[in-house]
């Protein structure tokens, strides 16, 4: 069975088991073989950590003498360290274990969404090591989010020590809507308060003198659940992230599916009713009119004849826990529509895993067992068996996925950069 090591790019591990040929290729191909190597091992330390060198090996398909040697230019490069003793298969025999070291490298994640602006400091391990948020009472300008995500980036910085800042790697900004990953520009409606055709990247790439890298805010929260959190190990999986819209972050393959204009992802405009009301996208009856926060508080305020004035997401979901009969029965619609998107997305996608973000998804079971139960009514066996549906687990995933985004550029070359630690 392929280890799941939560990310992809081990489809070129087939070049480096052990293939003794490569290295009587030139000296480039000899040097792409050992970055190649150094970058499984480094993965495979992170994923499968703690691990003995004799299980790297059989994990990798490398040979024990070229693990020992990668292993002792991480155990160098302060990339990894040695963890006490584990028991082995082999009778009597304890080896030394790998972990890597969570405190050697860091990046900063920016998440920009509509309300707020989060930017964290978060190690190798995906721990939020500092965190700055600053809220807004109307939804940021982009013109006006940049320059304040700048500050807040610099703020966090002067909270590190010079060897903190020294073993930085990068900065991954999540956005909130369609972004264009090459260009680094905002795909999102003229309209969308300032953010069109923003460069989202420049600015702070400038400001930081580090490698910058951007996503869509679903993305950087799928990239999170798929190192860190509920879809580790998990090849194949869609993230639903139900808060003001729909978001949507696709994982196939091990690797997020961005389409031919990272516009790929859009179930929130997944027709669910075909003479629903028109949609601001062009469709009718999208997925988004019935489950969104807005959509689903103002069923609630119609279903009591707007007697009751306005209640909060977290008020409505604490009153359907209670059983309050009226909240169930305009759940059980929002469960109902919120089914059919999925519906649609397992029998195109065949995923393992369906996971729910964001404020709705805080229902937790009284929401995911009338999802779970209307799926199952709706795919054919086959299907329906091999998926499961379940709450995202990282609360702070759309930052720390955003963080990700050069954590795992870092990955592919590890050892490979400049640093300020010793080799
Ligand atoms: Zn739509």
């Amino acid at each position: 069975m392929r280890p799941g090591w939560g990310y992809a790019d081990t489809k070129g591990s087939g070049d480096a088991k052990g293939n003794g040929g490569a290295n009587s290729y030139a000296g480039a191909n000899h040097q792409s073989v050992k970055h190649r190597n150094r970058a499984l091992i480094f993965r495979a330390i992170h994923a499968l950590g703690p691990i003995a060198r004799v299980d790297l090996a059989q994990q990798t398909g490398l040979n024990p003498a070229t693990v020992s040697h990668i292993v002792e230019d991480l155990l160098a490069g302060g990339l990894a360290r040695e963890t006490g003793y584990r028991s082995s298969s082999r009778a009597g025999r304890r080896p030394v274990s790998l972990e890597i070291n969570p405190a050697a490298r860091y990046a900063i994640g920016v998440d920009l969404a509509r309300n707020a602006i989060t930017a964290a400091v978060v190690d190798l391990s995906g721990r939020v090591r500092e965190r700055l948020v600053e809220s807004a009472d109307s939804p940021w300008r982009g013109d006006l989010a940049l320059p304040t995500a700048g500050r807040m980036v610099e703020e966090l910085l002067s909270q590190l020590t010079a060897a903190e800042r020294a073993a930085l790697i990068g900065i991954g900004i999540g956005a909130p809507g369609p972004v264009s990953i090459r260009s680094g520009r905002y795909l999102a409606p003229r309209s969308f308060h300032a953010w069109y055709d923003l460069d989202l990247v420049k600015d702070l790439q400038d400001r930081l003198r580090l490698p910058a890298y951007v996503d869509n805010n679903a993305n950087t929260s799928a990239l999170a659940e798929l190192w860190f959190g509920a879809g580790q190990g998990t090849d194949n999986f869609v993230l639903l992230n139900i808060g003001t819209g729909v978001g949507t972050g696709l994982v196939l393959d091990g690797d997020l599916y961005r389409g031919n204009h990272d516009l790929a992802g859009e179930a929130g405009h997944l027709s669910v009713n075909l003479d629903g009301p028109r949609c601001r996208c062009g469709n009718s009856g999208c997925l988004e009119m019935y489950v969104a926060v807005p959509r689903v508080l103002a069923a609630l305020r119609a279903a009591r004849g707007g007697l009751d004035g306005d209640v909060t997401i977290e008020q409505a979901i604490s009153a359907l826990r209670q059983g309050d009969p009226l909240t169930h029965r305009v759940f059980a619609e929002v469960a109902r529509h919120l089914a059919a998107g999925i519906v649609t997305i397992i029998y195109t996608l065949d995923p393992q895993l369906i996971l729910l973000g964001r404020e709705l998804s805080t229902a937790g079971e009284a929401l995911l067992a009338p999802v779970r139960a209307e799926v199952r009514r709706r795919v054919f066996p086959a299907l329906r068996d091999a998926v499961t549906i379940e709450q995202a687990t990282l609360p702070d995933a759309p930052v720390i996925g955003a963080a990700t985004l050069a954590l795992r550029e870092f990955f592919q070359a590890p050892l490979d950069q400049p640093t300020a630690l010793p080799h």
